[in-house]
């Protein structure tokens, strides 16, 4: 399995693209697709018209606002160049109310050249191929449902945050990962509600037994501290800052 991160900032950052992850096992899958990721993924190299499954893990734009841009690339494309494979779209509750929003606002994707699927999951497993996925409500937002998610490939394991602060149904997703990419938007020192710091971040790696915890998601402030420490406080397996285009082998 081999993980990219395509975006390890926010809406807003300077330096950092907002929420996204390119994970390559018998198939690319995607893991959320905020703004400025798209542009990430393309420099990755891969045909983005061979992607066949984006994972969402809420409805924040920091984690989605991106799919627009592609898609309608994607109708373009399937339209006047070239085939493209059919699409499924998997997120929470609120994943067909919104993509059903935004393809019937634009009449022209009506008439793409492939199909688009819509899915909504909760707590139970399933495959993506040879490729194993198990989503988790977390707590984030009190008004969204959103979802972790956990994808099992040759034995080997990656757990992913989305956005979530400290609670107990993280600590099943994460159980035992090889690798966990957690939300650390914020630094210890200074945290923010529904998600979670540095130490948090720590906290749960430890907890969960996890081999190598990933930083992710930051705001412009936790870039202004040692988070990497700050996680080191309660963690003590190996730690990396996430960075965009960061490639990783599992
Ligand atoms: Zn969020
Ligand atoms: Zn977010």
């Amino acid at each position: 399995m081999r993980l990219t991160i395509l975006g390890s900032g926010t809406n807003v950052h300077p330096s950092r693209a907002a929420a996204g992850y390119l994970v390559r096992t018998d198939q690319p899958i995607l893991l959320d697709f905020g703004p400025r990721t798209l542009a990430n993924l393309i420099k990755t190299g891969i045909n983005r018209h061979a992607i066949r499954y984006i994972l969402f893990s809420h409805f924040h734009a920091d984690h989605f606002s991106d799919f627009i841009t592609f898609f309608f690339d994607a109708v373009y494309y399937s339209k006047f160049i070239g085939t493209r494979e059919d699409l499924t779209l998997i997120g929470p509750r609120g994943t067909k109310r919104l993509f059903n929003a935004i393809l019937n606002t634009f009449p022209g994707f009506k008439s793409a050249a492939f199909r688009v699927s819509l899915r909504e999951v909760s707590d139970h497993s399933f495959w993506l191929g040879r490729t194993r996925i198990t989503p988790r409500s977390v707590e984030h937002s009190p008004r969204l449902h959103c979802l972790g998610y956990r994808l099992e490939y040759a034995g080997r394991s990656l757990a992913y945050s989305g956005d979530a602060q400290y609670c107990t149904s993280l600590l099943h997703l994460c159980r035992d990962a090889d690798v966990a990419v957690l939300d650390c938007s914020f630094p210890a020192n200074r945290p923010g509600p529904g998600h979670m710091h540095a130490e948090d971040c720590g906290r749960v790696a430890h907890e969960a037994g996890v081999k190598h915890l990933i930083l992710s998601h930051f705001y412009p402030i936790a870039d202004r501290h040692n988070v990497k420490n700050q996680a080191g406080r309660r963690f003590r397996g190996r730690i990396s800052l996430g960075r965009d285009l960061l490639k990783l082998s599992l």
